[in-house]
């Protein structure tokens, strides 16, 4: 039987001009048990029918040990659900949830070269992924970060990925713009980037994918044509 909860909203950043990060927490819990990429429900009232109220959110923090977590949500200028969460819900808002749900959880660290692909709010369960390898010091061989989106000023925790690319030489980052040509920065789709860099398939690497379905797709009927098997493509689909 789902179990409910209501959690209340703490704090809202804006992090560009049409996303923003909600911090809340479930005061009826101590601790909120996740895995890092598991996502939350929330039921809206945006709607008559149950369906038509649920929405589904990547944490984009790491387990924290209590009762707080992160979404990093941009709004869909025609969505109901995600305009009620830019303009109804205000820190104090109380908001009903359900989770943690899903299966696009840490990877294995070791013995693969991991390819963590995402555009726009997709960073979110790569976030927790890499907030928790950070806290828990856990070993990994090879990340590579590819963020897509259209201009410079939409690039989600920069500052973030610059810090832990400085720790870790085995974390690599990129970013692909597709509206804007900006150094350091790629210009074109995140297709591009990691179709040209990873052309010869190793059993080794493990692509995951975040993100909507026209990226998805894409990526997924690419990174086949090079010669990946379904067992090295993982992905998370936000609708
Ligand atoms: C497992 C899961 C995790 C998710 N995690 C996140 C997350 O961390 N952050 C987040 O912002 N969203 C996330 N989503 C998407 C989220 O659930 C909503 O679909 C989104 O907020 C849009 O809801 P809406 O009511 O505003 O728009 P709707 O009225 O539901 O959307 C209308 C249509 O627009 C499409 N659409 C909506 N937004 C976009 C977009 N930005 N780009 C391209 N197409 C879009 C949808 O596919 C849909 O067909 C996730 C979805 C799933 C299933």
């Amino acid at each position: 039987m789902t179990h409910w909860y209501t959690a209340e909203v703490t704090e809202i950043l804006p992090l560009t001009e049409h996303t923003r990060q909600f911090n809340l927490c479930i005061p009826e819990l101590e601790n909120f048990e996740f895995l890092p990429g598991q996502f939350i429900t929330f039921d809206l009232p945006v709607g008559e029918k149950r369906r038509d109220r649920w929405r589904s959110y990547s944490i984009a923090s790491a387990p924290a040990g209590n009762n707080q977590f992160s979404l990093c949500i941009v709004r869909n200028p025609h969505g109901k659900g995600s305009n009620y969460l830019f303009e109804e819900v205000r820190e104090g808002s109380k908001l009903t949830c359900k989770g943690p749900d899903g299966v696009f959880t840490m990877p294995p660290l070791t013995g693969r070269q991991l390819i963590f692909v995402c555009t726009g709010t997709g960073i979110a369960p790569f976030r927790s992924m890499l907030q928790t390898i950070d806290q828990k010091t856990l070993a990994f061989d090879s990340i590579h970060l590819i963020f897509g989106t259209r201009y410079s000023a939409q690039v989600l925790y920069r500052d973030e990925w610059e810090v832990f690319a400085g720790k870790y030489s085995q974390f690599r980052w990129d970013v692909a713009l597709s509206r804007e040509s900006c150094q350091p920065f790629h210009s074109g789709y995140v297709h591009e980037l990691y179709t040209s860099l990873y052309s010869n398939p190793v059993s080794e690497r493990h692509f995951y994918l975040c993100g909507w379905t026209p990226m998805i797709d894409e990526g997924v009927r690419r990174l086949k044509e090079i010669g990946y098997s379904e067992a090295q493509i993982h992905f998370e689909l936000y609708g």
